[in-house]
């Protein structure tokens, strides 16, 4: 099952290798999310016109919508230096404070996975983000006593696919605030497109588009979609340009439909329908149900299938929306809930 799955795999180092190919450098090489490139290139403009560093940024949204990207982005366009770290990376306050005193004037420090960040690392975290001062305890029990170093006037971007699991001091301190949305399909396919000029894939018109309309409207699984479409026609169809008939047939060889739904999420959907009569049902139960973590359930699968008006969210749990029987060719029972409850 796991080379099967192609929305939530983990990234292999061919993966990386090509991300780090694909992923835009200028902000103006970001495509779409246009009001937050908007709010960014005046804060941009306006800490350079001061000789500040930028405030400090949380970025919050779904995997895969450009997080890192951006924060690669807004380091490039200050032309200042990056540190990457992610919420779990950081065990212990000594990490942290070997990470914060290494930095340089005017560094990013980008730290991904905030909400896995612990209390106590938190805590660390505040002096040095309001005041850029450290606060070490040196020596151990009566004897022991707090130093407070100055630090580097650093700008931390945060990203968080949970932004309600973020404690509200810690959100309180991010003096910009941004949520990535799903893209738009003109968007993703401008991605598309973009990636396959520089992986040498040959496209021919609407080939993008068909691409695009599978991808979950998300840069990320837009770009793996395309890698297997090129796999597929290297080895099916030779070379010359990819055409929507073969990017199609290559992306159903990998079960994945016109919503861009894969065997999991159909799975889910068929689940809540066969075992628990449509809902509502926990999201844990599902979860077990699937076989899958309760964490990957909520947070790659369900909210596209949210987005996609597919499931539906209640008090005492998930339903299946007449929509998703429609989209799996069942018939809504006549209790099934309509779109957009
Ligand atoms: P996140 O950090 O939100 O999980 P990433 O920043 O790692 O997502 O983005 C995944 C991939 O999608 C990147 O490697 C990049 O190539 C591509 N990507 C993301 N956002 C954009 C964008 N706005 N324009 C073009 N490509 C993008």
């Amino acid at each position: 099952m796991a080379d099967e799955r192609v929305i939530a795999e983990e990234a292999g180092s061919e993966d990386q290798t090509i991300d780090l190919t694909l992923r835009p450098r200028r902000l103006s090489e970001y495509v779409g999310q246009e009001a937050i490139k908007q709010n960014l290139k005046i804060a941009l403009a306006a800490a350079k016109q001061r000789r500040e560093s930028i405030e400090h940024i949380l970025l919050h949204g779904n995997p895969g919508l450009g997080k890192t990207t951006l924060a690669y982005v807004i380091a490039h366009e200050l032309g200042a230096g990056i540190r990457v770290t992610s919420g779990p990376a950081i065990e212990r306050a000594g990490d942290l404070a070997a990470i914060l005193t290494s930095l340089a004037d005017g560094d990013i420090l980008f730290i991904d996975e905030m909400h896995r960040l612990n209390r106590t690392i938190e805590e660390v975290l505040y002096p040095a983000m309001e005041d850029f001062k450290l606060d070490l305890v040196v020596g151990k029990g009566p004897g022991a006593r707090t130093i407070r170093l100055d630090l580097p006037k650093f700008t931390l971007i945060g990203a968080t696919t949970r932004m309600s699991a973020l404690s509200s001091p810690l959100r309180d301190r991010f003096g910009l605030t941004f949520r990535l949305d799903y893209y738009r399909p003109e968007d993703v396919e401008q991605i598309v497109k973009r990636s396959g000029s520089i992986l040498g894939v040959a496209l021919a018109p609407e080939a993008a588009a068909e691409i695009a309309r599978r991808s979950r409207r998300t840069p990320r699984v837009a770009n793996r979609l395309l890698k297997r479409v090129r796999d597929y026609v290297a080895v099916k169809a030779g070379n010359g340009p990819v055409s929507p008939a073969l990017a199609a047939k290559a992306l159903e060889a990998l079960a994945i439909d016109t919503l861009g739904l894969d065997e999991i999420d159909r799975r889910i959907l068929e689940t809540i329908i066969d075992k628990f009569g449509g809902g509502p049902v926990g999201l844990g139960t599902i979860a077990a149900a699937v076989a899958e973590e309760t964490e990957t359930l909520e947070e790659v699968y369900e909210p596209f299938l949210l987005q996609l008006g597919f499931l539906g969210r209640t008090p005492r749990g998930r339903v299946v929306t007449a929509e998703a029987y429609k989209h799996l060719g069942r018939r809504p029972p006549a209790t099934a809930q309509p779109i957009g409850i």
